[in-house]
């Protein structure tokens, strides 16, 4: 790649770095020049090809901001970003998505709570795109894995460690929960795993029943219930859209889907614990990417926590919802990871 254009590329970056004033889209002169030759030619080919961006060749961190920015700055003046075909594209508003945070793939949420890593190491990194404009952020490599893929990786025999409370805790607490706050009826638990949380609803007097994809009944619903569950599961599924869709086709009109994700902070300006990938943790909304998408799928819903979350074709059906006292999901870790993913500090 000749100065020229490096320098083009450069004033392009700057120009947006200036434009937005954030520090955190700034790349330096210095780390332009730093790119290796694959990098350069990557480079390039952005520069002097339309959008046909090949980023999952690729490698480093620095140069994957590179390529957003001149992607944006490109297509940024009122084109449409799919019409150019680049793939770094929010799942849930469509505007550019922007590199945040690497993190080894073998990271589990367990490891910040026990302060010590639970998986063998080295399968590589994997990168948290955060939508620029409502916050939604992916771990876009992982959006792309087959069903048999996640089979395998994630949601397999050791799949108990990165989740303790997954088998039994978690189910007990939210069937004491939910039969505090809702009259017993047709519950469909979407994501139910073992179907634990079901079967212990049934014994509360709900006619209850699990769907799972991955565990116990993977037979698809073919009744609608009153009201629809979804715990800890909206973070597991790359496609917003269509995990929703799939809620709506087995809720009755007047139903209710209550549902559970940690909201993270708009925009995420360092590592997060609940962005853990071997937990198959994939798709993290904020609270304007959760608004949006409901939005777009004609819902209303209301935030009971930055956990809990309750959702209804008419604002009207969330009245009394909105008086419910909310359950904590998740508790706080106590570490972080210090300089590197081998190192767990406690925090202060
Ligand atoms: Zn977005």
């Amino acid at each position: 790649m000749s100065i020229r254009r490096l320098g083009r590329a450069l004033q392009i970056v700057r120009v947006f770095a200036t434009n937005v004033g954030s520090e955190s889209f700034c790349v330096t002169d210095r780390r332009l020049f730093m790119l290796n030759f694959n990098e350069r030619m990557l480079l390039w080919n952005i520069l002097n090809y339309p959008m046909k961006v090949v980023c999952r060749s690729v490698v480093t961190f620095e140069l994957l901001h590179i390529v957003s920015l001149v992607c944006y700055c490109k297509v940024g003046c009122g084109g449409n970003l799919q019409e150019w075909g680049i793939y770094l594209i929010c799942g849930v508003c469509h505007q550019l998505s922007m590199p945040v945070l690497r993190k080894e793939r073998n990271v589990s949420c367990s490891d910040y709570f026990e302060g010590r890593r639970l998986y063998e190491r080295n399968l590589g990194e994997v990168v948290l795109y955060e939508c620029t404009v409502c916050g939604f952020a992916a771990f876009e490599e992982l959006c792309h894995w087959s069903e048999d893929q996640f089979k395998s990786e994630i949601y397999n025999a050791d799949y108990y460690l990165c989740d303790p409370p997954f088998g039994d805790v978690r189910p007990r607490k939210l069937s004491a929960w939910l039969s505090c706050v809702l009259a017993p009826g047709d519950l469909i638990d979407f994501g139910g795993g073992e179907g634990v949380l079901s079967a212990l609803l049934n014994e509360r007097g709900f006619q209850s029943q699990s769907y799972d994809p991955f565990y116990g009944n993977v037979q698809f619903p073919m009744d609608k219930a009153d009201v629809v569950t979804a715990f800890e599961v909206v973070e597991h599924v790359p496609n917003q859209h269509a995990l929703f869709h799939q809620m709506l086709n087995i809720l009755k009109p007047h139903g209710l889907i209550i549902f559970s994700t940690l909201l993270k902070p708009t925009q995420l300006a360092q590592d997060w614990w609940y962005a853990s990938p071997r937990n198959g943790h994939v798709s993290f909304h904020s609270v304007p990417s959760l608004g949006s998408l409901m939005r777009d799928l004609g819902l209303s819903h209301i935030s009971l926590s930055s956990e809990i979350h309750v959702a209804a074709r008419e604002l009207s059906l969330l009245d009394d919802a909105a008086k419910w006292l909310p359950i904590s999901i998740n508790d706080t870790p106590e570490y972080f990871f210090d300089k590197d993913w081998s190192r767990l500090a406690k925090r202060p």
